[in-house]
């Protein structure tokens, strides 16, 4: 079950995770929370990071967000050491309160456009190009507080694609919406990054989620995290299903 299949293309790798172990250090006490964990995702590509909560998966996907150093091991963004947090590295974060409450839907999208240098007229152009994308022509001059749920976290993904980042990074981003709102937003945004082809890190541990989004599951066992699977989503629905429950509840 633990055995790697092997994944495309070594050269045209967007993120290349290579034997990192990350460890917290809080009032004198070491914990370990991912260790020697390895993995690639070329360019275009979802991979999703999936496992039971505590595994870690916050944890990797912060390093390669550039807000923790590993204590072992490498992070590259196209051959890139990953040293800080930027803006080739997107975020999209759980918590529905992560757009600026003074800044207007549009200017939340265009802001960080402004800041990595853009014109502030192809911040805009850009801004309301992703915003239409998302459905939210209507919203342009409304703010976050005015929006719902769903609504903001759309904005979040036209931000995060927007920026054009070399890897967009989203860290559980549904899990506070209703059902019937996670599973569109779901397949929006599975649409937006075939059409942009933007690779995608994706963290979840809802298993009918990883396999909606995930053309990779890298499945992890906790503490520390560790790999446990990767898995190729290219078989039919029931099996990978089976596959992912089988790894998640057999023993760790
Ligand atoms: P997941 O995202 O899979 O739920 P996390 O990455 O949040 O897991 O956590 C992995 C491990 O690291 C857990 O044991 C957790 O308690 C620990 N951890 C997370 N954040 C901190 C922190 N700031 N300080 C110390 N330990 C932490």
């Amino acid at each position: 079950m633990s055995t790697l299949p092997a994944m495309p293309s070594i050269n045209n790798n967007a993120l290349e995770v290579c034997d990192v172990t990350l460890d917290y250090t809080s009032h004198g006490k070491i914990t370990r929370a991912v260790e020697r964990v390895s993995f690639v995702i070329p360019t275009g590509q979802r991979l999703v990071l999936m496992g039971h909560s505590g595994c870690g998966k916050s944890t990797l996907l912060k390093a390669v967000g550039g807000f923790l150093q590993a204590t072992e091991g490498h992070i590259k963004v196209y051959g890139r050491p990953v040293q800080a947090p930027g803006p080739d590295r997107m975020i999209i974060w759980q918590d529905l309160d992560q757009l600026l409450p003074w800044k207007t839907i549009e200017a939340n999208v265009a802001y960080p456009l402004l800041l990595a240098g853009a014109s502030k007229t192809d911040a805009k152009d850009r801004a309301l190009y992703w915003i239409h994308k998302v459905g939210l022509d209507r919203a342009l001059g409304q703010y976050p507080h005015q929006l719902s749920g769903g609504m903001k976290q759309r904005v979040a993904i036209a931000r995060g694609f927007a920026a054009k980042p070399a890897v967009l990074l989203m860290d559980e981003p549904f899990s506070a919406l209703d059902a019937l709102t996670r599973h569109q937003l779901q397949d929006e945004l599975i649409a937006l990054q075939e059409e942009s082809n933007i690779t995608l890190l994706f963290v979840s541990h809802d298993a009918a989620e990883a396999i909606r989004i995930g053309q990779y599951i890298l499945v992890l066992s906790p503490h520390p995290g560790r790999v446990k699977a990767l898995l190729h989503n290219n078989k039919p629905g029931n099996e990978i299903e089976e596959q992912l429950h089988t790894l998640l509840f057999e023993s760790h």
